[in-house]
């Protein structure tokens, strides 16, 4: 067995021990396997294991990787998801390329991306990335503007808006990535309270994922624990 299909395992045993912990069955976790800065051939080995949802930051990289792909595993029904910070010139590669977008973090975004989506295609999955920790150098929609941002994403045609993303700030301190996650949580119910049919909580990496499963992720995306460090030189 190659070590990524190992890895895969593991991850997916602690996905399940993770959910038990919290009185959850552990097919309510998905698990996104995050392969940037890896190459198609261990995302093939990642596909020989079963696995199908992958999640990317880097569009360039993330198109080169999805074209190999189609040569590399013909017929196999992966699922793509992009995950990096999105600049607004950039949005219609993604609106053809991907079937789910983790990191809208503006209404603009998401209009680009409804109105590049192309017919042919289903409807474009989305997640409102959140600001949780408040910090000034991350990403993400303020908690405050997030109820007005998610009622009007939520109209726009081709576009299925499916609940949130965060990244917290890291920490090792278990009691403090429960609480972030809990404020995540927080943020997607009361949208839910609201009306908004949302399912969806993408929360929890490598180093947080126990935590993440406690508070109610229902897609954790895992990138080293899978595939290694990354090397970005
Ligand atoms: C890189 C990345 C991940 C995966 O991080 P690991 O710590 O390697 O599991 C998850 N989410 C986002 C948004 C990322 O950029």
């Amino acid at each position: 067995m190659s070590s990524i299909a190992k890895n895969l395992q593991q991850v997916q045993h602690q996905i399940a021990v993770s959910a038990e912990r919290a009185q959850r069955a552990p097919s309510s976790v998905q698990l996104l396997a995050v392969s940037k800065t890896f190459g198609p051939e261990a995302v093939a080995q990642a596909v020989a294991a079963g696995q199908l949802a992958f999640g990317e930051n880097y569009l360039q990289e993330a198109l080169d990787k999805i074209a190999a792909m189609q040569a590399l595993a013909p017929g196999a029904r992966l699922q793509w998801h992009f995950i990096g910070p999105i600049q607004s010139n950039k949005t219609r590669p993604i609106a053809e390329h991907f079937d789910w977008v983790h990191s809208v973090d503006r209404v603009k975004i998401a209009r680009r991306l409804a109105e590049q989506r192309p017919a042919e295609l289903g409807p474009l999955n989305i997640c409102l990335q959140v600001n949780i920790s408040g910090e000034d150098s991350k990403s993400g929609l303020a908690p405050q503007d997030l109820t007005q941002a998610a009622a009007e994403v939520a109209q726009l045609p081709k576009l299925r808006l499916r609940g949130l993303m965060a990244i917290p700030e890291p920490t090792d301190d278990a009691v403090r990535q429960r609480a972030a996650f809990a404020a995540v949580h927080a943020l997607y119910a009361s949208l839910r309270a609201v009306g908004l049919p949302l399912d969806t909580l993408s929360m929890g990496m490598s180093s947080d994922l126990e935590a993440a499963v406690a508070e109610g992720a229902t897609i954790v995306r895992i990138g080293s624990a899978i595939f290694g460090a990354r090397n970005y030189a």
